[in-house]
């Protein structure tokens, strides 16, 4: 038995980590099938490079004390040093962090971005901790994990449940052990301390970028487009508001709270303020609350699906009326929607497209650091433009060279690249 099959999980009630990893590793058997590559190749491939789990004692403003568990995996670095998000969320597993780690491997190969793909993540509901305890876990975890971070070995970035202010810690942690600063430990930090011009915004704006794309793709003209957007986090929110910018109606956006419908269109800018306030989509004046599952299947031409993995599965697949699908989330669609939406003639533009913006703009975040010289935010802005778009026409190409969906041709393009850099530089010993 390869190593391959004793990790996928045999059973159908696998947890969401188990089924996004299966599909993950699923994804990459079909790319080394197309591709003809072995099974030595292959089991490098699917094989993480390095996965570390620390414990996180953390000492509560209470006084109590309790252990939190983090990880990170570092899934290849043939290309470069390794480079993914940090997640903060009590659902966080080891196999869903290898399964996202895996896809940044792919998603950095695909954009040409020099990295290969890591992940980490701390079991904690962030909303349920002071700022002075989020601080603590972060630099205990940072600490812990500082033997294998840095700027030419793993480059942490914001992802769900932590922000710029996470990033800033782990630098200053980093740092501060470190003897010297060393901004480059991470991307997406504050603008005041080496960030770059348009980060925060820049998974948002590729996503909106590709979906316009996407929507000329499919003939259907923004001004006369309906869209659907679950989350309304980092990357939904400013994608809901970009794509209205471009003359979208968005009718209906959730959050991890409910979601809100309002068919004329929802007033993205106002939501926003309204979140800002509350905390949550809920209870916007101008907008009635609707069942946040029937957001998914809203007869809309363009669903994004930007909050968690797997919400698109075999359970509703059948049921989306959507023309285009652009996952702003990582892994959002199961292998089993993936099937069904095929047959269906839904247009799926996969994560490791989708959703590249920001790792596009932490490595110019990164390119700046390194030479101490920063652009503005209309060349961050134009170059981040010219990648999504070649990004979007390689993969249609492939897609339709090959006779094969948008997510099989990104995975094989990301694949080859991969599989090349370990062949020219061959095995040690
Ligand atoms: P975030 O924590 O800022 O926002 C997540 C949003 O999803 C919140 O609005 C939350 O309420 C909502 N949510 C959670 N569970 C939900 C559910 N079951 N139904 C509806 N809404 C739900 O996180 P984020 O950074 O916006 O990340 C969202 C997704 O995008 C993740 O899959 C992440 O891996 C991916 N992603 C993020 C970035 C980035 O730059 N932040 C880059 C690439 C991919």
């Amino acid at each position: 038995m390869t190593q391959t099959e004793e990790r996928t999980p045999t059973t159908t009630d696998r947890s969401p980590g188990e089924h996004a990893l299966a599909d993950a590793l699923a994804q990459l058997k079909f790319a080394v099938d197309l591709l003809g590559y072995g099974d030595g190749l292959h089991q490098l491939l699917a094989s993480a490079r390095r996965e570390t789990r620390v414990s996180i004692p953390l000492r509560r403003d209470d006084g109590t004390m309790e252990v939190l568990t983090g990880y990170r995996v570092q899934h290849n670095f043939s290309r470069g040093p390794t480079k993914g998000g940090l997640r903060y969320s009590p659902d966080v597993s080891l196999d869903e962090v290898r399964a996202l780690a895996m896809w940044m491997t792919w998603k950095c190969a695909l954009l040409d971005v020099p990295y290969g793909g890591a992940k980490g993540g701390v079991t904690i509901d962030p909303r349920l901790y002071s700022k002075g305890e989020l601080e603590r876990v972060t630099r205990r975890y940072a600490s812990e994990l500082q033997p294998v971070l840095g700027p030419d070995k793993d480059i942490p970035a914001p992802d769900i449940g932590t922000d710029e202010q996470t990033m800033a810690w782990i630098m200053d942690t980093y740092s501060v052990n470190a003897g010297y600063t060393v901004p480059g430990v991470v991307t997406g930090k504050p603008v005041s301390i080496g960030g770059s011009l348009g980060r925060s915004t820049a998974t948002s704006r590729g996503v909106a970028q590709v979906a316009l794309a996407a929507l000329q793709h499919v003939r259907v003209a923004p001004t006369a487009a309906t869209a659907a957007v679950q989350g309304f986090g980092k990357v939904g929110a400013s994608a809901a508001q970009f794509l209205a910018d471009a003359g979208v109606r968005i009718v209906a956006v959730s959050d991890q709270y409910g979601a809100v419908h309002a068919s004329n269109g929802l007033d993205v800018v106002r939501l926003h303020e309204h979140v800002a306030v509350t905390g949550t989509v809920l209870g916007f004046a101008d907008a009635e609350p609707m069942d946040p599952d029937s957001l998914l299947t809203l007869d809309v031409d363009l669903l994004v699906p930007a909050a968690v993995e797997g919400v698109l599965n075999a359970a509703n697949a059948a049921d989306v009326r959507a023309t285009v699908v652009v996952e702003g989330a990582n892994g959002p669609t199961t292998a089993e929607a993936d099937q069904i939406l095929r047959g269906k003639g839904v247009l799926v533009v996969p994560d490791i497209l989708a959703n590249a913006g920001g790792v596009i703009v932490s490595y110019f975040e990164w390119v700046q650091g390194n030479q101490a010289y920063w652009w503005s935010v209309e060349e961050v802005e134009e170059r981040l433009h010219q990648r999504m778009l070649a990004g979007w026409t390689a993969v249609v190409e492939s897609s339709q060279q090959l006779g094969i969906t948008l997510r099989e041709a990104a995975t094989v393009i990301a694949v080859q690249r991969v599989a090349e850099a370990h062949q020219i530089r061959g095995l040690y010993p």
